[in-house]
């Protein structure tokens, strides 16, 4: 089969650090296009400022991967769709529920392809753990999603702006994982928000669960910007039949009663790709919208706290 011929908008630190390295050596794709705002460029790969003056200069374009902030996707990924091209949607998907709802229902009724990537669920060890909790159920989960924001978003202002998801930006990944090993869908019951002075996002989030499962599991999830060293990415479960499992390192290594059991490299951004290429073979949609609903719902019941400013 022919190559899917793909173009890269916003060459941001994820675009860098995965998309074009993974694309790259992706038999299914050839990169034939970047749009960056500042002029940067990949090889001998065409490089435009704007989307608009890719998609005339380059028109056999199939689709497109969207790797800016989240506040600006949804007039893009509309433009790209207007502009005939499938679309894959870095996360979150996007600022609002309603503009996710909408790219949802315009690629249908354009008959494009959308697919709203959430990297963490791309882990061996978090198939395996859906697989457990669907066989032994869950008594309680306690996420821990902490990491050094100067780490991750280095002088990326746009974490701290309306729509730019704060602590949620990881945050959301957990969520992601969270909603697709739970056997019953969970809500936000509860959220402890902490705002820095000076900011108009979170930096920390503790958050209660209660789910539809009537064995009432015990749910909570504490994400914080403030860690200092190592990341803490894990999640720690019993099950319904009472083992001990620890899925940690960001979903990629699973362990039951001190055992591991499922142990894989990170290769989210490979699985992501041999995904999408199977979606525009189907001519396949997957959008699924629970892990920014969590979010959004932990805005809506959540209680204010403040606390000191943060500066880079
Ligand atoms: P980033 O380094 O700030 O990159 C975003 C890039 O998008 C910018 O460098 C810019 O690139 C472009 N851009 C910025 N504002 C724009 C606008 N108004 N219109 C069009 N393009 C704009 O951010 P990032 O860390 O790559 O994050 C981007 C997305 O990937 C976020 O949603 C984040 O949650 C997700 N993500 C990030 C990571 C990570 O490790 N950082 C991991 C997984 C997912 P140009 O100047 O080249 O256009």
């Amino acid at each position: 089969m022919a190559k899917h011929k793909i173009a890269i908008i916003g060459l941001g630190k994820i675009a860098q650090d995965q998309h074009l390295p993974v694309i790259d050596k992706n038999s299914d794709f050839e990169l034939v296009g970047v749009t960056s705002q500042r002029g940067l460029g990949h090889g001998a790969v065409p490089s435009f400022k704007t989307p608009a003056e890719m998609y005339a200069a380059v028109p056999d374009i199939e689709a497109v991967a969207i790797c800016t902030p989240p506040d600006v996707r949804h007039a893009i990924a509309r433009q790209a769709i207007d502009a005939g091209k499938d679309v894959l949607l870095e996360k979150p998907p996007a600022a609002t529920l309603a503009e996710f709802a909408d790219l949802e229902a315009y690629a249908a009724s354009k008959g494009r392809v959308l697919f709203a990537t959430w990297h963490s669920q791309f882990n061996p060890a978090v198939d395996a753990t859906k697989a457990l909790l669907a066989e032994a159920g869950v008594k309680s989960i306690r996420i821990e999603w902490r990491e050094d924001v100067k780490k991750w978003h280095p002088g990326q202002d746009w974490v701290w702006e309306p729509g730019g998801f704060g602590v949620f930006d990881p945050g959301i990944n957990a969520l992601s994982i969270f909603v697709k090993i739970m056997p019953t869908p969970p809500f936000v019951k509860s959220a402890e928000l902490t705002y820095p002075a000076n900011r108009q996002t979170p930096i920390g989030a503790k958050l209660v669960f209660s789910s539809a499962d009537p064995a009432n599991p015990t749910l909570t999830a504490d994400f914080d910007w403030r860690e200092q060293g190592d990341e803490k990415w894990h999640m720690m479960i019993e099950t319904g039949d009472g083992r001990r499992v620890r899925l940690y390192k960001g979903g990629t290594i699973l362990e039951i009663d001190g055992k591991i059991v499922v142990e894989a490299p990170s290769e989210e951004y490979e699985r992501i790709y041999v995904r999408f290429a199977e979606l525009l073979d189907k001519r396949e949609s997957d959008v699924d919208g629970a892990p920014l609903r969590l979010v959004a719902d932990a805005m809506l019941v959540g209680r204010r706290q403040t606390t000191d400013a943060f500066d880079w």
